[in-house]
């Protein structure tokens, strides 16, 4: 089996290579570094299994070898970096995944699309089921984000239809591990970062806006999961563990044993005041729920940001 996976030099997409290798494939990752990193492939590209392109994926890409597989996991994914790169971001999501979908029909390749909770918007469902449609401001600055990936879901089931790609659509919620990047500017790693070094703790708004956080390796066992079913809806892959964002800042803080004080700073525009997977139908197909409870995936990325950090 070869398997392309986009965007696998990020913080997800590295842990897929690794994933893909442990199972045998050749991988190929394909990243042209806006918000990754080619240090998160560097054990990997020892392996002769292994080979990387840098290329920008919203270009068309011609690849020799046969292809068993196409991962889209490439876009900026911090609403830090798709504020920064609101056009590259956009593109990714439509061109990006127009691309993909096309080598995915060249090769006769199982197709994957890396989609998020984010298609919920600001929703009005709670928890968020795969059936509801969402609550989406397209002209508002996390638009740029959230209506790519619903546009890329559309067409991918699109290239289902009309082409018969066998493709498959995840929709993330909230992930988090080893190999993010200290300063993406999402609420983990800020937290993190702050609370190791002594700093303030950033809480934006009243910290009463939750999230449901996710362990990296649950996410790549879904995947790992999904991909060989005939399954083309989309499917939620997260922890349904919910909590506010006051009392995660309070968690993180305990867990470095800091004396950080935790500051309120303004919420941002649209920023989505619930979130939280229902995983009813991962359960139901695919056997699938998390296993790593934040106690443990925490601590495994604290010690991991006190590495980089020397704390
Ligand atoms: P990340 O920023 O660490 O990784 C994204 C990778 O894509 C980076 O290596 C970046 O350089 C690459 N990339 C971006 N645009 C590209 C382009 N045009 N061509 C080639 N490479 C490009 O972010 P992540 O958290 O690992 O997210 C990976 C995917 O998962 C994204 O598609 C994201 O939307 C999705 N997702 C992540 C989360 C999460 O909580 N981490 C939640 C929902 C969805
Ligand atoms: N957040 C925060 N302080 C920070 C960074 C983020 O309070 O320093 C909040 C943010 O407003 C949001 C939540 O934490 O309500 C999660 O933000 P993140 O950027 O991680 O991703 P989102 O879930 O909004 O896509």
């Amino acid at each position: 089996m070869r398997t392309l996976i986009t965007g696998g030099a990020g913080f997800i997409g590295s842990h897929l290579c690794e994933r893909f290798l442990a199972e045998g494939h050749e991988v190929i990752a394909v990243d042209n570094l806006i918000t990754g990193d080619l240090a998160n492939l560097d054990h990997l590209r020892v392996n002769p299994k292994f080979r990387f392109i840098g290329h920008d994926i919203s270009n068309p890409l011609k690849v020799r070898e046969k292809l068993d597989n196409v991962l889209h996991f490439a876009s900026p994914a911090s609403p830090v970096d798709y504020l920064e790169h609101p056009i590259p971001t956009l593109k990714v999501g439509s061109l990006g995944t127009h691309n993909t979908l096309g080598l995915a029909k060249a090769h006769g390749a199982r197709y994957l699309l890396a989609s998020t909770s984010e298609v919920y918007g600001d929703p009005l469902e709670h928890p968020q089921k795969e059936s509801y449609w969402g609550n989406v401001n397209p002209v508002g600055v996390r638009g740029v984000y959230d209506e790519a990936k619903r546009f890329a879901e559309s067409i991918t089931m699109a290239y289902h239809r009309v082409h018969g790609v066998n493709t498959h659509i995840i929709r993330i919620f909230n992930t988090y591990g080893e190999r993010m990047r200290l300063n993406d500017g999402r609420v983990l790693p800020n937290f993190m970062y702050q609370a190791l070094m002594g700093e303030s703790i950033t809480v934006y708004g009243k910290g009463d806006q939750t999230r449901s956080f996710q362990y990296v390796s649950d996410l790549v066992e879904g995947i790992w999961r999904l991909l060989p079913t005939d399954h083309h809806d989309p499917v939620n892959l997260g922890n349904p563990a919910e909590i506010t964002i006051l009392e995660f800042a309070e968690e993180i803080k305990k867990l470095a044993g800091s004396k950080s004080e935790i500051v309120f700073k303004p919420l941002p525009q649209d920023d989505p005041k619930v979130r939280q997977p229902d995983i009813a139908r991962a359960r139901q197909l695919l056997g699938w729920e998390p296993k790593v409870g934040r106690d443990e995936g925490l601590k495994r990325t604290m010690d991991f940001f006190r590495r980089k950090l020397g704390k």
